[in-house]
C-alpha cells in the first residue's frame, strides 16, 4: 500500500483525518450540548466494537491518517478499550499517525494508563470552569474534582493534555485570565472553542451565549503580547504564542471566520453515519452497507469514496444577522465534537 491519500475530495482536498462518534451517550449535560432528558439510540442502531474496528481500518486503508474517538462520552461506551487496542496495529504497522480522544475527563481516572497503553499519546479534555459550582452548572450532572483527578491521572501516565473551553458569555468570561493561567502552570496547551448553533435550540439562548473569539482575543491581549503561529491542522482551529508565559492557545471559530478550504476532516456517527461536513446535514449512511456487504469490503470503500466525492467547500453558519443561521438540527453530541 503507498502512503499516498486517496481519498481526495472535489476540492482537491485530502482526507485524511476521521472523527469517530463512538457513543451518543454521556455521564453529563452540558446545556449546550444535550437536553437534560435526552433519548438515547437503542444498542442495534449502534456499531459495534468489531464494526467499528472495520469501519476505521477501512478509512485506514483509504488514507486516513488520524483518527480521534469522541462522542458523547467516548470513555463511558462499554467495552471500548477493546477498540482502542484493536487500533494499536495500524499505529504499529505506521498506516495510522495519531490515535487521540476527546473527553470530557470523568473516566480518565479508570483508562489514562490503558489509553496510554494503546498507543494514545495526547488527549483533549474539555472543561469550561473552574469553578465547581459553575461545573455542575454547565454541565448539569458533571463534578469538577472528579475530572481534575481524572486529568492529573492522565499526566502521571504520560498523556499530553489539551484543555478545549467553550466560550460562554457572562458565564466563564471573568474565567479568561484564571483558565489561561491554570494551563500555563500546569503546561497544558488550553484551546477556546465558539458556541455553534447545534442542536434544537428550544430555550437556549445560544446568541446570547455566544462570545466571540475576537474579543476573547482582544481581552488577552490587555495582559499578554500575542504571536500567531502558523501552525495549521486542517481544522477550524488557529493558535497563538503567549510571549510572557510561552504558552499556546488555540481559538477554533468556526462562525467569525471560516477556514474550510483547508478541511482534511470528515465525521462517523457511532451509528455509520458518515458526515462530509459538520455544518451540513448531507451524509452517507455507511452501517448497512458494511452490514449487508460480508465480508466482502469493496461496496464499504466504494461508499466512502461515493460520500467524499460530496464533501461540500464549507459550512454556512453565520450569526451576523442576529439569528442562528445555517442552523443544522443534530445535538453535537450525535456528529461527535
Ligand atoms: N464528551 C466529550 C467532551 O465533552 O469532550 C466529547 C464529545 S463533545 C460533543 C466534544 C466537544 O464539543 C466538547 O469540547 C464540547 O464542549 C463541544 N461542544 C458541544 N456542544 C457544543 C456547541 N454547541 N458549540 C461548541 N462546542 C460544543
Ligand atoms: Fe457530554 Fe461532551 Fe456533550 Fe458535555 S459536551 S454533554 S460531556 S458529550
Amino acid at each position: 500500500m503507498t502512503d499516498a491519500p486517496r481519498l481526495i475530495d472535489p476540492f482537491a482536498r485530502a482526507i485524511t483525518y476521521l472523527r469517530v462518534s463512538v457513543t451518543d451517550r454521556c455521564d453529563f449535560r452540558c446545556v449546550y450540548c444535550m437536553a437534560e432528558n435526552m433519548t438515547f439510540l437503542p444498542k442495534k442502531e449502534l456499531l459495534t466494537l468489531e464494526e467499528l474496528d472495520r469501519m476505521c481500518s477501512t478509512f485506514i486503508g483509504l488514507g486516513v491518517q488520524k483518527l480521534r474517538i469522541t462522542g458523547g462520552e467516548p470513555l463511558v461506551r462499554r467495552g471500548i478499550m477493546t477498540f482502542f487496542n484493536a487500533m494499536t496495529r495500524h499505529l504499529d504497522s505506521g498506516a495510522l499517525k495519531e490515535l487521540t480522544v476527546t473527553t470530557n475527563g470523568s473516566q480518565l481516572a479508570r483508562y489514562a494508563g490503558d489509553l496510554y497503553a494503546a498507543g494514545v499519546r495526547r488527549i483533549n479534555v474539555s472543561l469550561d470552569t473552574l469553578d465547581p459550582d459553575k461545573f455542575a452548572r454547565v454541565t448539569r450532572w458533571g463534578k469538577l474534582d472528579q475530572v481534575l483527578k481524572g486529568i492529573e491521572a492522565a499526566r502521571n501516565a504520560g498523556l499530553r493534555v489539551k484543555i478545549n473551553a467553550v466560550a460562554l458569555k457572562g458565564f466563564n468570561e471573568d474565567e479568561l485570565f484564571t483558565l489561561t493561567q491554570w494551563c500555563a502552570r500546569e503546561d497544558m496547551d488550553l484551546t477556546f472553542i465558539e458556541v455553534m448553533p447545534m442542536g434544537d435550540l428550544g430555550n437556549e439562548d445560544r446568541v446570547g451565549q455566544y462570545w466571540s473569539l475576537e474579543d476573547l482575543r482582544g481581552d488577552l491581549r490587555t495582559r499578554y503580547t500575542l504571536t500567531d503561529l502558523a501552525e495549521k491542522t486542517g481544522g477550524p482551529a488557529r493558535y497563538v504564542r503567549l510571549e510572557e508565559t510561552g504558552q499556546k492557545i488555540g481559538f477554533i471559530t468556526p462562525l467569525s471566520h471560516n477556514f474550510c478550504e483547508s478541511c482534511n476532516r470528515v465525521r462517523m456517527t457511532c451509528t455509520g453515519e458518515l458526515f462530509m461536513c459538520l455544518g451540513q446535514e448531507d451524509n452517507a449512511s455507511l452501517r448497512d452497507i458494511m452490514r449487508d456487504s460480508g465480508d466482502d469490503n469493496a461496496p464499504l470503500i466504494r461508499a466512502i469514496e461515493a460520500a467524499i466525492a460530496r464533501k461540500p467547500k464549507g459550512h454556512d453558519f453565520d450569526y451576523s444577522r442576529q439569528k442562528a443561521d445555517g442552523q443544522v438540527s443534530r445535538h453535537m453530541s450525535h456528529t461527535g465534537g
